[in-house]
């Protein structure tokens, strides 16, 4: 029998380890993170799809440590360069790509698209994996603008670039909270969280009839 009340986070990230360590503790779940099991796999993310990679990186976690894991992923969608840089969005400006080069690289790509076309979102697809092969998802989005040029030193990637019309300001001028807020992984970890207990009964049962 597996035992349901432990998690694996499949992140190194430390920002995404504590947004889900916040989700995981009204639910009394032990969370771990890839660093504290020795012999995690490092998965390739190859999927052409959001739901794609983060699927194939908790079930290859779950799979090799015995204990469910929770992996997410996440990019930029533009409207006027349909979809790029989409699942390609950490590597957008190449093999040496950093946040800087992505940026710039983006609003070179946009540079005679004007404001109205230039639409994006923000896109997050969590997947939590059982040993058992039982799984949930959830996506979350956040809608916004490619501004002109980049604004804000918070945040991380294309936030300096990515404008919050609702907010008049980008991504990367939001303090931690208010982007949590309304961000992509903040909407998708509401969702699973409205859909996780009854996950973990589902789980409950099962191992209860073993
Ligand atoms: P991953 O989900 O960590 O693989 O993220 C892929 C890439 O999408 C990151 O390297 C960023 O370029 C971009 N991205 C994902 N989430 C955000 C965000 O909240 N702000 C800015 N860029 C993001």
């Amino acid at each position: 029998m597996t035992a349901v009340k432990k998690i694996i986070l499949a992140t190194r990230n430390k920002g995404k380890i504590r947004e889900m360590q916040a989700l995981m503790q009204d639910f009394g779940i032990q969370v771990l993170s890839v660093s504290d099991v020795p012999d995690v796999p490092d998965v390739v993310e190859d999927g052409e799809t959001f739901l794609d990679n983060a699927f194939k990186k908790a079930r290859e976690i779950a799979e090799a440590t015995g204990i469910m894991a929770l992996a997410d992923d996440s990019g930029l969608v533009v409207d006027a360069l349909d979809g790029a840089p989409g699942v390609y969005s950490a590597r957008y400006s190449g093999e040496n790509a950093t946040d800087e080069k992505n940026n710039e690289k983006l609003l070179e790509e946009l540079r005679a698209v004007p404001e109205e076309q230039r639409t994006a979102r923000f896109e997050c697809v969590m997947v939590l994996y059982h040993p058992s092969g039982e799984w949930i998802s959830a996506e979350g989005s956040c809608e916004g603008r490619i501004a002109l040029e980049p604004s804000g030193d918070q945040g991380f990637g294309y936030d300096p670039v990515f404008f919050v019309p609702s907010l008049n300001r980008t991504m990367a001028q939001l303090s931690r909270d208010e982007k949590n807020a309304i961000s992509h992984r903040g909407n998708a970890l509401r969702r699973l969280r409205d859909t996780l207990s009854g996950f973990l009964d589902r789980l409950e049962a099962k191992s209860d009839e073993t």
